[in-house]
């Protein structure tokens, strides 16, 4: 009898169709930044004309497979290889899968790493100390001045960070220090930037920072002239993620509101244009804002991320409910690597799905996180011999025992991310 596995990719059905379509896509994918624009279409064109010629689906797939495989030597994408050979290093380790188990008994695939690649990882943050603490505002010594006439208060931090490595048994640990950040935009109403735009401009940034605060929206917010505003204390949580997902080498957070710090930039999230929703004043703001709070709560930089990394939809199994800074998150130049290209821990680990429009933008940089993601459930659920949807359900089962989990341990259930 054929295994799942061969039944899977032999089927001939829509699955298999939509197995193909995974791969021609991600030769776009691979191709991406490698080649110039046009040898790169003409080289894709190729390819998939090669690949129609071929009518049989399981020949068809081994042809897309191998040229795959070649192309990623040749490109050297660091992130993505390492992220495969990972996945496929960490299969080989781990347990076969437990059919006859109660509660989702899916280890957590520990080997398989968000984190991107070492070579296009930034350096450490400079050290940055307070300089002058007065009433209205705090210095620091690479010349950051947070603004705290807005200053609110919720509850000290708690929160419980779920070991990678026991994932399935819901174990993990109290904290209280800040594990990351979430970028934001404001969604709120923005006026042309220009001169003789001020008064509106001023009036508008003062409604939305008395607004955010009555909220316990963020904990920071940065206005569209680069001042920073320390909206909660640093010490307490707010709500600003909602139902959220993030991971690093180690630690799961469910739920960031008590994990993560929130920094939004007074902006609009603009994902089908091509301007900027952020100008050079907050983003030089963002940057020394990013450096202070790593160089003084040891964040890493992989867990700065944008909300629509994060956000996902238990209702639906979907992942960028709240969709701000879905592109455009200047990475760079907030001296951080491009977060873009981790595979969402969301996906590889608790199965969730990419919504519509995210899916369709599998060139984009999110498009590309989740598209790398969705490659290693493949491979995990081909190493557990499973066809992909009843692997992804006993993530999401997996997910919603967690949550159950987190919230019998008693940490405070919030609102949803805030943006307006
Ligand atoms: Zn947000």
């Amino acid at each position: 009898m054929l295994s799942w596995r061969f039944r899977y990719i032999f089927a001939g059905t829509a699955r298999t169709k939509t197995l193909l379509r995974g791969l021609t896509a991600q030769h776009y994918y691979w191709s991406v930044g490698v080649a110039p624009q046009t040898v790169r279409g003409i080289t894709t064109r190729w390819i998939e004309w090669r690949a129609r010629r071929r009518t049989d689906p399981a020949e068809r797939l081994q042809f897309l497979q191998s040229r795959l495989k070649r192309k990623r030597r040749r490109v050297r994408a660091p992130v993505p290889a390492i992220t495969l050979g990972l996945a496929l290093a960490g299969a080989a380790l781990l347990r076969p899968w437990s059919r006859s188990s109660e509660v989702p008994r899916v280890e957590s695939p520990r080997l398989i790493s968000t984190q991107i690649s070492t070579k296009s990882a930034p350096a450490a943050p400079p050290h940055v100390w307070l300089v002058e603490n007065a009433e209205r505002y705090d210095l620091y010594s690479n010349g950051l001045r947070v603004e705290n006439q807005y200053l609110a208060s919720t509850a000290p931090r708690k929160y419980l960070a779920f070991a990678r490595a026991r994932l399935d048994q819901a174990a993990g640990a109290w904290r209280s220090e800040p594990a990351g950040i979430v970028f934001h935009t404001t969604e709120s109403h923005i006026a042309p930037f220009e001169e003789d735009q001020n008064r509106t401009l001023r009036r508008a940034g003062e409604g939305l920072l008395e607004y955010v605060s009555r909220r316990r929206s963020y904990h920071f917010v940065i206005d569209r002239f680069g001042r920073v505003f320390r909206i909660v204390r640093e010490t307490d949580y707010a709500n600003h993620a909602g139902n959220s997902i993030w991971a690093d080498d180690t630690s799961i957070y469910l739920n960031l509101n008590q994990s993560f710090f929130g920094v939004a930039f007074e902006a609009q999230s603009n994902p089908d244009g091509d301007q900027m929703p952020a100008n050079s004043a907050q983003i030089h703001a963002g940057r020394i804002l990013v450096e202070m709070l790593r160089s003084r709560y040891a964040i890493p930089a992989s867990n700065c991320v944008a909300h629509a990394q994060v956000s996902v939809n238990p209702g639906n199994g979907r992942v960028g409910y709240h969709t701000d800074w879905a592109a455009r998150l200047p990475f760079g130049e907030l001296g951080l690597g491009d977060n873009y290209l981790c595979p969402l821990p969301s996906v590889t680990l608790f199965g969730f799905q990419p919504d519509g429009s995210l899916a369709e933008a599998g060139d984009a940089p999110l498009g590309q996180g989740w598209q790398s993601a969705l490659e290693q459930v493949r491979a995990e659920a081909a190493r557990r011999e499973l066809p992909v949807e009843r692997y992804r359900q006993a993530l999401q089962k997996r997910y919603r025992y967690d949550l159950a989990a987190q919230r019998t341990h008693g940490v405070p259930e919030d609102s949803h991310g805030s943006d307006r």
